[in-house]
């Protein structure tokens, strides 16, 4: 059942070529318009300027397995806000994970079993996407290089196209 895979980059050069005929976008700034960055999972049922009615130009977009806030995510925020103004920042995590399916421990055991050493990245991995969510806000929250002044975490489920809002993470002794 081997199928061969056919590469993509060919057909998307000449789709640039045809895009470029008609390229309109020579005025944009680099700094988003709603003075907004957005991070989200990579999976590909979240189309986040569609889901929110965005347009490209109005926020930054990072995105990363899980929408995890990772020291790249804080770092890329981090410029967001001092050198292309951003202000507030909207976190969109999404039912259905892959995240939520994956052992961090196997995972890591098979890497390290095919390499000779496991990564030093934590997966992130995690069981519910509205805890997930609370816990990434808290890590945002308690990182001294970011403002989070407006910030805000929503669950986009995936089997009606609606996002739910998620508070905060009750500090609890
Ligand atoms: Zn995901």
């Amino acid at each position: 059942m081997t199928e061969q895979f056919n590469p993509a980059a060919d057909r998307l050069v000449s789709q640039n070529s045809e895009f470029a005929e008609s390229f309109s976008d020579a005025n944009m700034g680099a700094a988003p318009s709603m003075r907004l960055a957005i991070v989200a999972c990579m999976d590909v049922r979240v189309n986040v300027l569609e889901l929110l009615g965005l347009q490209n130009g109005e926020a930054h977009i990072l995105r990363n397995a899980g929408g995890v806030i990772t020291d790249d995510v804080i770092r890329s925020l981090c410029l967001s806000q001092r050198l292309l103004g951003t202000q507030e920042i909207i976190l969109l995590h999404h039912t259905d994970c892959g995240l939520q399916k994956v052992n961090e421990s196997e995972f890591k055991a098979d890497l390290e079993s095919e390499h000779g050493f496991a990564p030093s990245w934590p997966l992130g991995g995690f069981d519910d996407p509205y805890t997930d969510t609370a816990q990434s806000i808290q890590r945002l929250v308690d990182n001294v290089f970011v403002e989070t002044n407006f910030l805000r975490g929503f669950v986009y489920d995936v089997t009606d196209g609606r996002i739910k809002e998620v508070a905060q993470a009750q500090t609890s002794e």
